[in-house]
């Protein structure tokens, strides 16, 4: 293996896999990918039914929070992915942009180059969208997204519950009007998931100038100076140093691109000298700003052993909802699963059938940290998303709690409806819901936020996704957004990752 690239890539995740195939689509440049995780071999990943599977296995980095004080001092689990394809590799699948707002938002806030009309041609040469080439969906993209997945009789059922509280119907979340309950785009194809790493990564690893490895744990950034020189990592025991001669682009996600980069001297320099690590360059945001999605839910035994459709995918119904009419975007998002999803489905009922209609927070006031437990690269370092620590957003998961009942109650879904299983017991007053929220409230598995793009003290990179007063280095992930999407992050952040590969390669 060769010690100088051109470029070196750390974390082959949703991010990751996509810069690789397009830095190295140029064959005078070298591309090394380093992936702390193992080869996507597992064969739960790639069928789609199999994703409870995968969490707390040798492909989930398995982390948990501190104890949340807003969430009666419960730890969530938070899994992670931790092979090729990254989190992408494990998660739920679901394709949504987010909302117009959300990337006009980030421009406002000094990002050039970030408004939707600016990423939505990003978007589409992501996709191969099922339903083929138009004002909003790119055809013959890496990426196949279908939405046209075959309806049971109670998906049918669930989708006109919602329709009798009040949602119109919405047939495209991802045409710029999110508003409305309507299918869920998935990143599958013939059956099969889709993680960046079996729609970008594998298709060009044959390519000479790309060089992939698995099981690397990057353990340090090098510098010369105010110049990134390449990176250390440990790989079977061995420790390697390489050079980039170019750039070195983290693509290690929410918790482990600030984790690392805080490892590496780039961080704030009290938490750096708490810990003994020389400071490279005092950064305050390093850390800040975590944002993510809670999810509540009520749940409801499933009468009558209903058969599934050939193909049905068991949550394939998604809408959003705004609290006031003087919001620019949904502030609530809604999942109708025909199972139960339960915390993660460690809380489903062991016997049974079951529908579980739920409502996630979109726009959290409230904003966590990534922190160091120590100087050691291989010691999981502190997650703190401090949870419903503002009123306002358990107010909200209130309000959503609500309608998930409303829906759940409604006459269309009588002949389906036993027990409510969630909130248990006669749970009727708003206290009552939150304390139903406090106790069962998870994660949906979207942290972003902790190496922020902007121009203010707290900003990690620059609109060009380049860390704030060094050379050489960019983030490009889920980590660099300065506010959450209104919708899942898996599209959000490929699309970064789109763009981020034209700005490196001068294109834009
Ligand atoms: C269970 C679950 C379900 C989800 N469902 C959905 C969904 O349905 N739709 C959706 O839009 N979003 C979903 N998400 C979220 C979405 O998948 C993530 O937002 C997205 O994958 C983040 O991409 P990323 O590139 O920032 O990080 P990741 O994809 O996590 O990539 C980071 C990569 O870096 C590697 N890495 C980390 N540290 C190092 C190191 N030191 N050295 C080398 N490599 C390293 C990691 O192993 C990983 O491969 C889900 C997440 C989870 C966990």
């Amino acid at each position: 293996m060769a010690n100088t690239y051109d470029y070196v890539i750390v974390g082959a995740g949703s991010a990751g896999c996509v810069l690789a195939n397009r830095l190295s689509a140029d064959e005078d440049t070298d591309v090394l990918l380093l992936e702390s995780g193992i080869p996507d071999e597992k064969a739960e990943i790639h069928n789609p039914t199999m994703f409870p599977h995968l969490m707390q296995s040798e492909v989930d980095w398995d982390y948990s929070t501190v104890p949340q004080e807003g969430l009666n001092g419960r730890k969530e689990y938070w899994p992670r992915g931790k092979t090729l394809g990254g989190t992408s590799a494990i998660n739920a699948m679901m394709y949504v942009r987010g909302n117009p707002w959300d990337y006009d938002r980030w421009a406002e806030l000094g990002n050039d180059g970030w408004s939707y009309d600016e990423i939505r041609p990003y978007f589409k040469r992501i996709e191969d969208f099922e339903g083929g080439e138009s004002e909003h969906h790119g055809e013959g993209g890496p990426l196949r997204v279908e939405q046209e997945h075959p309806y049971g009789e109670v998906t049918n059922a669930l989708i006109d519950a919602a329709v009798e509280v009040g949602f119109d119907r919405n047939e495209d979340v991802n045409a710029g009007q999110q508003e409305g309950m309507g299918p869920l785009p998935l990143t599958v194809k013939d059956g099969e998931r889709q993680s960046t790493a079996v729609a970008y990564l594998h298709p060009v690893l044959d390519r000479e100038n790309l060089t992939a490895q698995t099981g690397a744990h990057v353990t340090r950034i090098e510098f010369e100076g105010d110049t990134a020189t390449g990176v250390t990592y440990v790989q079977d025991g061995s420790t390697y140093t390489v050079d980039a001669a170019q750039e070195v682009v983290l693509s290690a996600g929410t918790i482990n691109s600030a984790q690392l980069l805080m490892l590496s001297g780039v961080g704030p320099a009290d938490h750096l000298n708490e810990h003994g690590i020389d400071v490279e360059i005092n950064l305050p945001g390093v850390g800040r700003n975590l944002q993510d999605h809670l999810v509540a839910s009520s749940a409801y035994e499933l009468l009558g052993d209903p058969e599934i459709e050939p193909g049905e995918v068991l949550c394939q119904v998604t809408g959003f909802e705004r609290t006031s009419p003087d919001l620019l975007a949904p502030d609530l998002q809604y999942f109708l699963a025909r199972v139960y999803f339960m915390r993660h489905g460690f809380d489903n009922p062991e016997e049974g059938a079951g529908m579980t209609p739920s409502t996630t927070l979109l726009h959290p006031e409230s904003r966590g940290r990534i922190t160091l437990a120590s100087d050691d690269p291989f010691d999981d370092p502190l997650i703190d998303p401090n949870y419903l620590e503002k009123e306002a957003d358990l107010e909200k998961l209130v309000e959503g709690l609500k309608r998930t009942r409303e829906i759940g109650h409604a006459s269309a879904l009588e002949e389906y409806r036993g027990e409510e299983v969630w909130p248990k017991g006669e749970v009727e007053s708003d206290e009552d819901l939150r304390e139903h929220i406090r106790e069962t409230v998870q994660t949906i598995y979207h942290p972003v936020g902790t190496c922020k793009m902007g121009d203010d003290e707290m900003a990690v990179v620059d609109e060009r996704l380049r860390v704030h007063g060094l050379n050489g280095l960019r983030v490009a992930d889920a980590s660099i957004m300065p506010q959450i999407t209104t919708g899942n992050t898996n599209a959000p952040t490929i699309a970064i990752a789109e763009k981020a590969s034209d700005m490196i390669r001068d294109l834009e």
